[in-house]
């Protein structure tokens, strides 16, 4: 209704936004301070002049969580070719995708410009083709092959892109123990997030109470050896199996070692709603697999390839950015399906 009004009479709007904007200010320096109304009001031109440029926010849409293992020469299951990873880059971009944090999705904070969409990439098992040190000319450089350094220079050529990923570690970390703690620190001090992939990678449904507590709170004292300060909070369940306790994905202790995790990641299958929607998935997150579709095979049907196709076929079920991380901001008919007690602090509801 109002996107409806608001395209009949433009000048109409524009004038009650003008007004409304200066009774606004004055109440703000004659009162000594009404922040919230000016913060509304500020919302409310922005929103206007995002849909003058023909983007339609869609805050309640569907975001996804990627997953990444291997990257090496040749594709294969749990393995993206280098070559694809490369292609994977720009297709996310082109498409209009932007790098989050998984924090910033879970939390609601996202700030990316208006018209695109956030995206978290994330990394499990830590494997030496994820981040590797080389030798070149008697220093210490990143392969250019590896995950981190293709997405570092994509960032170089499109720094609007983002620079950040979710790494889900194991104890070995990269495969290359000198570089360790070097590796970790490069990703902690650059805006990365890590993530707890247990000890040993085992099946935590067939775990009794105290392996699963061993599993997590283990990775978890290895990461505070390097790391005193990091505190991870992110679950990466192995094979995406949950223990009988799902209790004990998010508290628990083992060996003087007490942990706390918000989140628990699954390994399959879809997007998902963010968490002011009705339908948000609570805790325990879904993941897309990165591979390709074929439709005529019918392979790769669960992951990206496939989800990519369907937000280019339904737009509309996808999040689009109003631009504005203090709003969330979409279509008038959809207020039904939020949360308010779900919403960050200071984040308010604004539709159209
Ligand atoms: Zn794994």
């Amino acid at each position: 209704m109002g996107r409806t009004r608001f395209k009949k009479s433009p000048f109409r709007i524009l004038f009650i936004v003008l007004v409304t904007a200066s009774l606004c200010s004055m109440a703000v320096s004659g009162c000594g301070g009404n922040s919230t109304s000016a913060k509304s009001m500020d919302a409310q031109a922005n929103l206007e002049k995002v849909l003058t440029k023909g983007v339609k926010p869609n805050e309640m849409g569907m975001v996804m969580v990627l997953e990444y293992h291997r990257v090496a020469e040749k594709e294969s299951n749990f393995i993206r070719s280098i070559d694809n990873f490369k292609k994977d880059l720009e297709t996310l971009y082109q498409k209009g995708y932007r790098l989050v944090t998984f924090h910033d999705l879970m939390t609601g904070r996202i700030s990316v410009p208006a018209g695109t969409t956030p995206v978290v990439f994330t990394f499990d098992d830590s494997t030496l083709s994820q981040i590797d040190y080389i030798q070149q000319g008697g220093k210490t450089v990143l392969n250019p092959d590896c995950a981190l350094g293709m997405i570092q220079a994509f960032h170089k050529q499109h720094p609007d892109f983002g620079y950040t990923s979710l790494f889900n570690v194991m104890p070995e970390m990269f495969d290359q123990a000198k570089y360790k703690k070097d590796k970790l620190d490069y990703l902690t001090s650059h805006g990365f997030e890590i993530g707890n992939h247990t000890l040993t990678h085992p099946l935590m449904s067939k775990l009794t109470d105290q392996q699963v507590q061993t599993e997590i709170a283990g990775l978890a004292k290895d990461v505070k050896g390097l790391d005193p300060k990091l505190n991870i909070n992110i679950l990466c369940l192995p094979y995406g199996s949950e223990p009988q306790n799902k209790a004990l994905m998010f508290n628990g202790s083992a060996d003087g070692t007490t942990y706390h995790n918000n989140w628990a990641l699954l390994v399959g299958s879809d997007p998902f709603y963010p968490m002011y929607h009705y339908k948000n998935p609570g805790q325990v997150i879904p993941r897309v697999q990165v591979m390709d579709y074929d439709v005529v095979k019918g392979t790769g049907a669960d992951g990206s390839g496939y989800w990519l196709r369907y937000f280019d076929r339904h737009p509309e079920n996808k999040f689009v950015s109003d631009g504005n991380p203090d709003t969330i901001c979409a279509p008038a008919y959809m207020q039904a399906r939020l949360l308010p007690k779900n919403l960050p602090k200071g984040v308010t509801w604004l539709g159209y």
